[in-house]
């Protein structure tokens, strides 16, 4: 320690929602062992838990607990990163050792035990020493430190320690048991094929269970475990037998975890394309590090160029981290990356076991793997000398935390790379706008052509409110256009994607004549449709009106929008297309995670005709036999009451489009909408990213939206609906009297009951609070968290949600 002076205490995060770390005494011959970023296992309760240390220090009081155990023998978390958990904490109001459970992967927190084991009697000092000695080998020479306290009938935490000192017993912390171990699983697949429903009408007959079973499975990719199809979505043991009986379906064991990627196929990089050579030049980032936006268009060849970037910071002797909207997603992306640095990779995946992450983990804080690949808490990757972060699809909604601490990996890696020095790459063919609008103060490096100069596939809007339909596939949204395509490409043996994001969520109101939707004149956001009483009403400021019995804009009839899902979608194909070979890609098909990775194979290998599906099919996909994607309602999304409607709806359609003509086959797009005028499709035809990104941008001063200003949102739930729109009111109230005492540059807007009105039985009202001021903003959610009503223990929760993506 400096000076020589071993500090009396320190202060330890516990991965709980406290709001400070507690003191904690340092006992002699544990001192030496802990620094800020060490963990250590200190008594909680009855308990015992592994807290990082945050400062050291003399001890405020003097009746502190004592440290137990400092495990470790170099801190676990680098200074900066303990710098950064303590950024996340200030800026999203949350509790620092929340920041840090997010961050250091679950085994290496944990309650945990201490063992003791007995190694040499011939070490044993007398007295106290002695009796736990002998009481240690009573118990067969190893024990829990509780249950040897027992035996005693005193604590033995000290003795225990001066016994390891000397060498007469071994300490070690063994993680608690976190469910079953590791080991064999039940995995049910499908053994047989019914791609048609007429088969599987037949087998079937009106063993409607084991239908569903069967689809369910078939759905996900071919398999699930036995616990999803049982326990997750409710199949009895004797459905899923039935299935094994009828020669459908098999039970296999299989080991529990097994590396997602280990038989994916690693890609050789082909050599850099001119373009591609001058890209990596444009990146060379400054002293600082800097951050730059890799502005290319869909397929234009943007992974070898930060791959290159990421190689510049590996030869400099620095690491570096890939980010990934969602690896099961992505495995195109990381294996490139694989095939960029071989072994030297770390793959962070939710399919790791336990101890596979904690020791990812540790070959990543030693040296031993500079390049990491993960999707959002990848970002906070132990490298010790940290000099590139790219972010891959920099706009995706997925980089932004579900729970507390909400961060947004963007804004992480900004404020790591800031603390480090190390640089950021943004890359995108649609970056958000909030990137967008900052772009004089990035290094904009653009690839405005695909690789090979193959043209973008052009894109055709069709207008469903016009366009002939096909009447068979009565409520699916399928025009003659789009099915004389479809079939083309089948019987030329090409590859078709279809979109369909269904989220019925909100409904709203839009005349069936000339598709107006009523928007909030205040907020510029879609009015949503209720019941009781039934009224139009807006979901940010709450304002309401009558529903209109006819449009304003001509006349009509209105009608409120009801909507067509991906099941019914496929219940269409497969009556269409029976020869096709169709795959379903969305949250429900879910078997296991991996589901989706095995899917994405299975279209790459081309034994699918036709994947449909929500959003998740658009993610960077790099197939080039896709040679048609069809967009089969293009306006699921445009009427949210979201402000990013219009921002989302033209990022999918783009990236959705960016799929289709990566081949020498080249390709084409068809979007079908009622609202072909709208900015979101129109600029979609021409891919003109940068046109629609000025109107929205323009659009975004009046109202004020992000990033015009910095928005946070407060979400209040209770199990009552009068009582959250109580909450709502009364913290509104207190968040304006604070704003008003000190004149804070802060707008309230709201309360309005949430576009998702409950959740889990909990009703959910909330507010948004908008600011040209980030400080001040911040200062705001600080106080209101220290201070606003509705704290722990209310049976009122409230959430504070900085820069919220989602504002359903
Ligand atoms: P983007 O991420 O910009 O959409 P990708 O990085 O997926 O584009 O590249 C698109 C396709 O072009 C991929 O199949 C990739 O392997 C291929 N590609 C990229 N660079 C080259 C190159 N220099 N020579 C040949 N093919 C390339
Ligand atoms: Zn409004």
């Amino acid at each position: 320690m400096a000076g020589g002076v071993i500090p009396a205490a320190c202060r330890v995060a516990l991965p709980l929602p406290v709001s400070q770390p507690y003191w904690y005494r340092l006992p002699p011959g544990i001192a030496d062992r802990v620094a800020p970023g060490a963990r250590v296992v200190v008594p909680v309760r009855a308990r015992e838990m592994i807290g990082i240390v945050t400062d050291l220090g003399d001890a405020p009081r003097e009746d502190l607990k004592s440290v137990l155990l400092a495990p470790d023998p170099n801190p676990l978390l680098p200074p900066r990163l303990l710098d950064l958990a303590a950024w996340i904490g200030r800026y999203y109001v949350a509790p620092l050792g929340l920041c840090l459970r997010a961050m250091v992967p679950g085994p290496l927190w944990g309650e945990s035990r201490l063992v003791a084991r007995a190694a040499d009697a011939g070490a044993v000092p007398g007295g106290a020493s002695a009796e736990v000695f002998a009481a240690l080998e009573r118990l067969g020479g190893r024990a829990v430190a509780t249950r040897l306290a027992r035996a005693v009938g005193r604590p033995v935490w000290d003795t225990l320690q001066r016994l390891a000192r000397v060498g007469a017993v071994h300490l070690e912390t063994e993680a608690p048991s976190l469910g079953p171990a590791a080991g064999a699983e039940r995995v049910v697949v499908l053994t047989r094929a019914l791609p048609s429903l007429l088969e599987r009408d037949r087998v079937f007959g009106r063993a409607a269970r084991q239908r569903a079973a069967y689809e369910a499975l078939d759905a996900a990719g071919g398999e699930a475990t036995w616990n999803h199809l049982v326990r997750g979505l409710g199949f009895g043991p004797a459905i899923v037998r039935a299935l094994v009986e009828r020669d459908l379906a098999e039970v296999q064991e299989r080991a529990r975890l097994r590396d997602p990627f280990a038989d994916t196929a690693v890609e050789r990089p082909p050599a850099l394309s001119a373009a591609q050579r001058d890209a990596v030049t444009a990146l060379a980032p400054g002293p600082e590090g800097g951050v730059a936006l890799l502005f290319g268009i869909t397929g234009s060849g943007k992974t070898l160029v930060y791959l290159e970037a990421v190689r510049r910071a590996v030869e400099a002797g620095r690491g570096a981290i890939v980010l990934v909207p969602e690896i099961a997603l992505t495995p195109q992306t990381v294996a490139r990356v694989r095939g960029f640095f071989g072994p030297g990779v770390a793959v962070l995946h939710s399919a790791l076991s336990d101890a596979e992450r904690a020791d990812a983990w540790r070959a990543i804080a030693t040296g031993e793997r500079r390049v990491v690949v993960g999707a959002r808490s990848a970002v906070f990757a132990p490298l010790a000398d940290l000099g590139c972060i790219v972010l891959d699809e920099e706009h995706d909604h997925s980089y932004k935390n579900g729970e507390a601490p909400r961060y947004h990996a963007r804004r992480v890696a900004l404020a790591r790379a800031r603390l480090e020095h190390a640089q950021v790459i943004l890359a995108s063919a649609t970056p958000a706008l909030e990137t967008w609008a900052a772009r004089d103060r990035l290094t904009v490096v653009a690839l405005p052509e695909r690789i090979g100069a193959r043209p973008l596939p052009p894109v055709r809007l069709l207008d469903l409110r016009e366009a002939a339909r096909v009447p068979e596939a009565r409520a699916v949204p399928w025009t003659v256009v789009l099915d004389d395509a479809v079939r083309g490409r089948l019987e030329a043996g090409e590859q078709v994607l279809l979109l369909l994001n269904r989220r019925g969520h909100a409904h709203f109101l839009q005349c069936t004549g000339c598709g107006l939707v009523w928007e909030c004149g205040a907020c510029s956001i879609t009015l949503t449709v209720h019941r009781t009483p039934a009224r139009l009403r807006c979901h940010y400021c709450g304002a309401e009106r009558d529903i209109p019995a006819t449009c304003a804009a001509c006349g009509h009839d209105t009608q409120r929008s009801r909507g067509v899902g991906t099941q019914q979608l496929e219940q269409w194909l497969a009556t269409r297309f029976p020869a096709a070979r169709l795959a379903r890609m969305d949250a429900d098909t879910t078997g296991t995670k991996w589901s989706h990775a095995r899917i994405l194979d299975a279209v790459r290998r081309g034994e699918v005709d036709v994947l449909f599906g929500t959003q998740m099919i658009a993610k960077g996909l790099d197939f080039p036999n896709v040679t048609l994607v069809g967009v089969v309602d293009a306006d699921t999304g445009l009427h949210l009451p979201d402000f990013r409607a219009a921002e989302r709806t033209f990022q999918l359609i783009a990236q959705v489009a960016g799929r289709a003509g990566r081949g020498p086959r080249g390709g084409e797009v068809i979007v079908q909408t009622r609202a072909p005028a709208h900015p979101a499709l129109a600029h979609t035809v021409r891919h003109d990213f940068e046109g629609f990104a000025a109107r929205e941008l323009a659009a975004r001063h009046s109202p004020p939206y992000p990033p015009v200003v910095d928005l946070a949102r407060v979400v209040l739930s209770t199990t009552s609906e009068r009582a959250a729109a109580d909450a709502a009111v009364a913290v509104a109230d207190w968040l304006g009297g604070v704003i008003r005492a000190r004149s804070l540059p802060v707008e309230v807007v709201g309360p309005a009951p949430a576009p998702l009105a409950r959740i889990k039985g909990r009703w959910r009202w909330h507010l948004l609070l908008r600011s040209r001021d980030p400080r001040g903003l911040g200062a705001l959610l600080r106080y209101a968290s220290r201070r606003g009503p509705y704290g722990r223990g209310s049976a009122v929760r409230l959430i504070v949600d900085r820069d919220p993506v989602n504002l359903l």
